[in-house]
């Protein structure tokens, strides 16, 4: 799987990249489950930035429920404390980072100093129809079971099936945020993969509309590692 540059000192370091919605948060929660890797979500981390009320969870909520992009600088200082504290003997997958040019460069500069490099990009895919319905049709129960009305719907529309709970929609769903989150990947994020492609073999492609298992599969074959 290693590519020049990749991580010579450490386990490998994997980035998801791919469209809102393309299930890059799945992936990533099997991939480091399964292998015992570091899971880093920036989204992840900002939503419990936000739930802990800290300054960077309030500065960032306005932008997230806008579904525009926190500035580089905030991501960049959470992306390095972050990988201050992680063990060097563990893979990492890196899920909504990097999300914008510079944060790529940032994260190109802080690897070398833990022996760590990007050693595979992989890049999933899908049509912005499938990715619109896969977001904005989604809906949460109050205990975590998600729904979406299109592809899994509950018995009665807006109830939770095992509670009676309503279910939420949330606000970086609605389809008009969907729509700007979509803009926003075009825009900002796709030209990740004109950056990465720089380095021949870093690049991976998968195709993100097939079956969850099928995807997990995928991904471990593009990246070496054992199904
Ligand atoms: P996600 O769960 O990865 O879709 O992230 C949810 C929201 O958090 C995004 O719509 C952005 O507002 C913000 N966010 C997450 N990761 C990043 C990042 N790397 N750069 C900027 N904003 C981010």
């Amino acid at each position: 799987m290693v590519v020049d540059g990749g991580s010579p000192e450490g386990g490998p370091v994997v980035i998801l990249l791919g469209p809102p919605g393309v299930g890059k948060g799945t992936q990533g929660v099997r991939l480091s489950r399964d292998l015992g890797w570091a899971h880093v979500s920036t989204g992840d981390l900002l939503r419990q930035a936000r739930r802990d009320r800290t300054e960077l969870g309030k500065k960032a909520q306005a932008f997230m429920d806008g579904g525009e992009l926190v500035p580089d600088g905030l991501i960049i200082e959470l992306v390095r404390e972050h990988l201050a504290g992680l063990d060097g003997g563990r893979g990492v997958v890196f899920d909504g980072f990097p999300r914008t040019v510079p944060q790529a460069e940032a994260l190109d500069r802080a690897l070398p100093d833990v022996g760590r490099g990007v050693d595979a990009v992989v890049l999933l895919e899908a049509d912005a129809e499938t990715l619109f319905k896969r977001i904005s049709g989604r809906r949460s129960s109050p205990n975590g079971r998600v729904y979406n009305i299109y592809f899994d719907p509950p018995a009665r529309e807006g109830v939770c099936d095992e509670t009676g709970e309503p279910l939420i929609h949330r606000e970086d769903d609605k389809p008009d945020t969907v729509r700007t989150r979509l803009e926003v990947y075009e825009e900002l994020t796709a030209p990740l993969v004109g950056y990465y492609a720089r380095t021949p073999g870093l690049i991976r492609r998968v195709d993100g509309e097939a079956g969850m298992d099928e995807v997990q599969n995928a991904i471990r074959s593009e990246i070496g590692v054992d199904a």
